[in-house]
């Protein structure tokens, strides 16, 4: 059976991410870096779209998780006690024939996917990125950019726990840049050296791990269809065992069908108590959590769902991404969730004549206050139109001749093209409702039974 793939093509996704000003390839003028990446004007925004949807959902509407933000540089001690330094390897191969690398847990069968031609023994590879603090490059000096975030969370577990006076079961959320020299990258944003994480560490007494694991699993499952991702897109994949981590308990991965196939989203894990004693033995400080209810003192157990950013922007990007055929012509649009749609509102006077400049300007500045707004009076409105449709603005407002006699203009919707006309002073109020996250998804929930009852894929 031939793999599942979406159906949508990636490099028409690579095209408008550029056309459009989401995405450039990094330091172009030099001809790109490999696997660099740069977000232009609007690829900003949308990224900066879905790490508020996580931070509120995560960190601001629950009363049991604060955030922290660390620093990339860390203590050469973090990476021996988390494991980096002695296991945070992949195996590589090379091409003997035409030096290709590659990832040797990626391809199946001992030929070269490239040429055919043989390749060499795997080696392990480790994936931090070296570098040297302060002005002398010897072994002393040596320091690693962070390849997650998570170890922020563990080893300022005690700061935030005593300065934030939370008790167990609580959490530790962190948005930030993470670093991985990977053997082989690409499928555009997907696989990167440089890349944002967002990840939570939720510490529970142990014995309540499993509940809590499972709990995650659908929290995290149902933020991407609360967000407009289709169901049909996105699957649970279990760990087999030999995949997990010696200590983990379980993992899930959430997928998604991306234009190469079903893909890694996010991974959920169940760490148990690994992290918090690895950095308790190494720092020589006590990192157990005192239970004033039993009188008890153990080391929490962690659930970890570690996302990626540019994982999750290139999934809505592909995953609101249409070909529609409207008014005899074909136009793409980006049925991006309002939450996430870079620009909220743009407003466009029917023509630039100058009649129509000032209240057009008007309806801009008040519009601004409350949205993220854009003022286009380039070429045709229908071309306007078109391209709003295709940065997936949710609303166009046209004010033409009429409005200077009545003061009413039109509102556009972009997913159903309809028109509707309505007074000046009620459209701030009107779109307010209407870009309400709320109104706007009307697919069902997902409700996992107990993880053990769900097998594989759903
Ligand atoms: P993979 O198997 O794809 O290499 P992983 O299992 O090593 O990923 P984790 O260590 O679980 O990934 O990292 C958590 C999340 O961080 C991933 O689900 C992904 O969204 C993101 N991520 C990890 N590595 C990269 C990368 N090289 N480029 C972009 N995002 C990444």
């Amino acid at each position: 059976m031939p793999e599942e793939k979406s159906k949508v093509d990636m490099e028409k996704i690579v095209s408008l991410c550029k056309r459009r000003g989401f995405i450039f390839p990094s330091s172009e003028i030099y001809g790109g870096l490999g696997s660099c990446w740069d977000y232009g004007p609007l690829g900003v925004e949308l990224k900066r779209n879905v790490k508020d949807a996580w931070w509120r959902a995560i960190v601001h509407q629950r009363d049991d998780v604060v955030g922290i933000d660390t620093s990339i540089i860390m203590h050469p001690q973090t990476w021996m006690a988390s494991g980096h330094v002695d296991g945070f390897s992949d195996p590589m191969v090379d091409c003997k024939a035409c030096r290709q690398r590659w990832r040797a847990d990626h391809i199946s069968g001992d030929k070269c996917p490239g040429c055919g031609g043989e390749l060499t023994e795997p080696r392990q590879f480790n994936l931090m990125f070296k570098t040297f603090m302060g002005p002398v490059e010897d072994d002393a000096s040596v320091v690693y950019l962070r390849p997650e975030t998570a170890q922020g969370m563990f080893v300022n577990f005690e700061n935030v726990m005593t300065t934030s006076r939370k008790k167990l079961p609580f959490g530790i959320a962190q948005i930030g840049k993470s670093f991985r020299n990977e053997i082989t990258t690409g499928n555009f944003i997907f696989r990167t050296r440089e890349f944002e994480q967002m990840e939570l560490e939720y510490f529970v007494k142990p014995g309540t791990d499993e509940e809590w694991f499972n709990y995650w699993v659908n929290e995290r499952f149902n933020w991407y269809l609360k967000r407009g991702m289709r169901k049909e897109n996105l699957r649970l994949r279990e760990h087999s065992k030999d995949e997990l981590a010696h200590y983990a308990k379980g993992c899930y991965d959430v997928e998604y069908l991306f234009p190469m196939g079903w893909s890694e989203l996010e991974g959920i894990a169940n760490r148990a108590d690994f992290d918090l004693t690895q950095h308790a033995r190494h720092s020589g400080r006590s990192l157990d959590y005192f239970d004033e209810e039993t009188g008890q003192r153990y080391t929490p157990y962690v659930i970890e769902p570690s996302a990626g950013v540019d994982r999750s922007l290139l999934a809505f990007i592909v995953d609101s991404y249409a070909e529609e055929l409207a008014q005899g012509e074909t136009r793409v649009v980006l049925h991006l969730h309002p939450d996430l749609a870079p620009v909220k509102v743009a407003v466009l006077p029917l023509s630039r004549n100058e009649k129509l400049v000032p209240l057009s300007r008007e309806v801009h500045a008040e519009l601004r206050r409350c949205f993220v707004t854009q003022y286009d009076d380039a070429q045709s409105i229908g071309r306007r139109y078109r391209r709003q449709d295709e940065i997936g603005t949710p609303f166009c407002i046209t004010i033409d001749f009429q409005s200077l006699e009545d003061n009413r203009v039109t509102i556009r919707e972009r997913d159903s093209m309809e028109q509707i006309r309505l007074p000046i002073k009620e459209v701030v109020e009107t779109l307010q409702a209407k870009l309400s996250g709320e109104n706007f998804v009307t697919q069902p929930l997902w409700t996992a039974k107990p993880i053990s009852a769900v097998e594989g894929q759903l």
